[in-house]
């Protein structure tokens, strides 16, 4: 059976004006390693993506995107197409109160500039509380109490598999990973290259689709 998935990648950017925004380090490779193995197994794929390092992989539907709100819009159009749902992106969690429309000037007086940041939609948790029989699947990047905070994000999304990762797995090659389900001990993935790591998360969605379906 052919499977669609829809997955996000790379980091947003939050514009403060035309030329300056907020981001993150987020390289995307983890994003795109998922949808290459995806589409290696003969999947259709769209990968809704931020500014990221990799080129897209070939035979797959590529949404490049901006922002994290540009990146709800994208899955929200493509949600109903969507078997499994991957969210990779490291979506910034606070946009600037406003975008300028001209670039900031540097006041000569003025020693400290002062930001107002507001909360961005939560892509995976708005997903989550929508998916009914798709399956869903996050990423949580922790540096304190990982697994623990892992299975709230788990729960609090509605995830039905989550990869957890601490900091060190942002922009590498390689990354150790803990995968957990909701029922069931966490699975430790120890120092393995992302397209290592990407084949076993598509693999393990796969699984958990087969075995709704069974049910
Ligand atoms: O940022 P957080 O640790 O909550 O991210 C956990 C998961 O939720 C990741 O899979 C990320 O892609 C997703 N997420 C999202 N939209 C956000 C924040 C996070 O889809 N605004």
């Amino acid at each position: 059976m052919r499977l669609t998935f829809l997955i996000t990648a790379g980091p947003t950017r939050e514009y403060l004006d035309p030329v300056r925004f907020l981001s993150n380090a987020s390289s995307g490779r983890m994003g795109y390693a998922l949808a290459a193995a995806a589409r290696r197994r003969g999947h259709r794929v769209i990968l809704v993506s931020g500014p990221a390092e990799p080129a897209p992989p070939k035979g797959i539907t590529f949404v490049p995107v901006t922002s994290a709100r540009d990146m709800l819009r994208k899955v929200e159009e493509n949600f109903s197409a969507a078997d499994i749902v991957i969210g990779a992106a490291a979506v910034s969690d606070y946009r600037p109160g406003r975008t300028q429309a001209h670039k900031i000037k540097k006041k000569a007086r003025s020693l400290t500039l002062t930001l107002t940041l507001v909360q961005n939609p939560d892509i995976l948790a708005w997903a989550g509380k929508r998916k009914k029989k798709k399956i869903l699947a996050g990423f949580a990047l922790e540096s304190d109490d990982l697994l623990e905070n892992a299975r709230k994000k788990m729960s609090g999304k509605n995830l039905d598999l989550i990869v957890a990762n601490s900091p060190s797995a942002i922009g590498g090659r390689s990354a150790s990973v803990w995968l957990l389900r909701p029922e069931g001990a966490a699975v430790s993935l120890k120092n393995r290259a992302k397209s290592f790591l990407a084949e076993r998360i598509i693999n393990e969605t796969i699984g958990i689709w087969k075995n709704r379906q069974a049910r």
